[in-house]
């Protein structure tokens, strides 16, 4: 049986053997007591690695942007960040819901801000203004395809929060794709946000969970609404322990995810189905067809040939790579990118 290429998300990867053997081998206890070693841990190394005091494991990207929002903001504040950011387009409008604001959208480039567009956006201090409180950036930026901030942009993004005494939170769903690209540390980047969230079920591999990091006081606040949004967990050692091994063994390879990006995005430039293709910075792909070719043509085509994508918009195709996808399985795949319609 012809063994499927899986382009639909990093989010579709199998733990590795070496991760399942981490996974049995963890020590365990109740976390809702704080008495699990391994989330412990993993928590503690998150915190040491972005340079922050604390970090709380969550068991999805949403619930610690989500918490994040609750714990930065008050209802009627409202958040800056650009329209193709994740707490906007894909957490059911959890802002609203869950904390009572509103959403002040900018337009980047790709999803990228810069400080003058955030500056601007600050609303002054009416009574009849929501109150501007916080600013969120996605680094890399799934929307944007994968595009990345630089340390010098977050760092003029956060002297402007500074200056209006806002927070910044940084949805790091990816951040360690825009980091092995940047070559910047864990720290440099923590030293400029109040938070970050960080995914280990994408690139990295881990079959579960996210984990919001920030300073001790965010942290014991963010703890409690975990548990009201039922998120508190029990032996979730095993799960961390995925996550501690991901980190200790899956980041550098993202490099590989990369290049067979790259390469995918490559081909599709000398295609002339595909037009419009974003810049490729990290492990995301994202183009148009032209018309009249449609995304659910082409999507029955590629199955037909045992790849999986996703639609992204009208006209428009997203691959992802990732640690399921080796260097032969791209290989194949750009040989059937290129017997279409032809
Ligand atoms: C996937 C993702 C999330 C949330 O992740 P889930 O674990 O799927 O809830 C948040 N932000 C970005 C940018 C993402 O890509």
């Amino acid at each position: 049986m012809t063994q499927t290429i899986n382009l639909l998300s990093d989010t579709i990867t199998r733990p590795t053997a070496g991760m399942l053997e981490a996974m049995w081998a963890a020590e365990v206890g109740d976390d809702v007591f704080r008495e699990d070693p391994s989330v412990n841990a993993l928590e503690e190394k998150c915190a040491a690695l972005f340079g922050h005091e604390a970090a709380l494991f969550c068991p999805s990207g949403t619930m610690a942007n989500q918490i994040a929002l609750k714990v930065h903001t008050r209802p009627l504040d409202e958040v800056i960040c650009d329209e193709m950011s994740h707490i906007y387009q894909y957490e059911v409008g959890g802002y609203a819901f869950h904390s009572g604001i509103a959403v002040n959208l900018l337009k980047g480039e790709n999803g990228i801000l810069d400080a003058g567009m955030v500056e601007a956006a600050i609303k002054p201090r009416y009574d009849w203004l929501p109150k501007s409180s916080l600013v969120v950036i996605e680094n890399t930026c799934n929307k944007g395809g994968g595009s990345i901030y630089s340390l010098e942009r977050i760092r003029a993004i956060r002297a402007v929060c500074n200056n209006h005494t806002l927070a910044l939170h940084l949805d790091g769903a990816r951040v360690f794709n825009a980091l092995v690209e940047t070559g910047d540390t864990p720290a440099a980047i923590g030293a400029e946000t109040h938070s970050i969230s960080l995914c280990l079920s994408k690139g990295l591999g881990a079959p579960v969970g996210s984990v919001l990091i920030g300073g001790e006081a965010f942290i014991k606040e963010a703890r409690r609404i975990r548990k009201v949004m039922g998120g508190g967990m029990r032996q979730a050692g095993y799960l961390a322990a995925a996550g501690i091994y991901a980190l200790d063994h899956h980041v550098e390879r993202l490099r590989d995810d990369h290049r067979h990006a790259r390469a995918l995005a490559d081909a599709l430039s000398a295609l002339p189905y595909a037009t419009r293709i974003r810049p490729v910075q990290t492990n995301i792909v994202i183009f148009d067809l032209v018309a009249p070719h449609t995304p659910a043509g082409f999507l029955e085509y590629l199955g037909r040939h045992h790849i999986k994508a996703s639609a992204f918009g009208p006209q428009t195709m997203r691959f992802v790579t990732h640690l399921d996808v080796d260097s032969d399985m791209i290989g194949r795949a750009i040989e059937v990118l290129r017997r279409y319609a032809v």
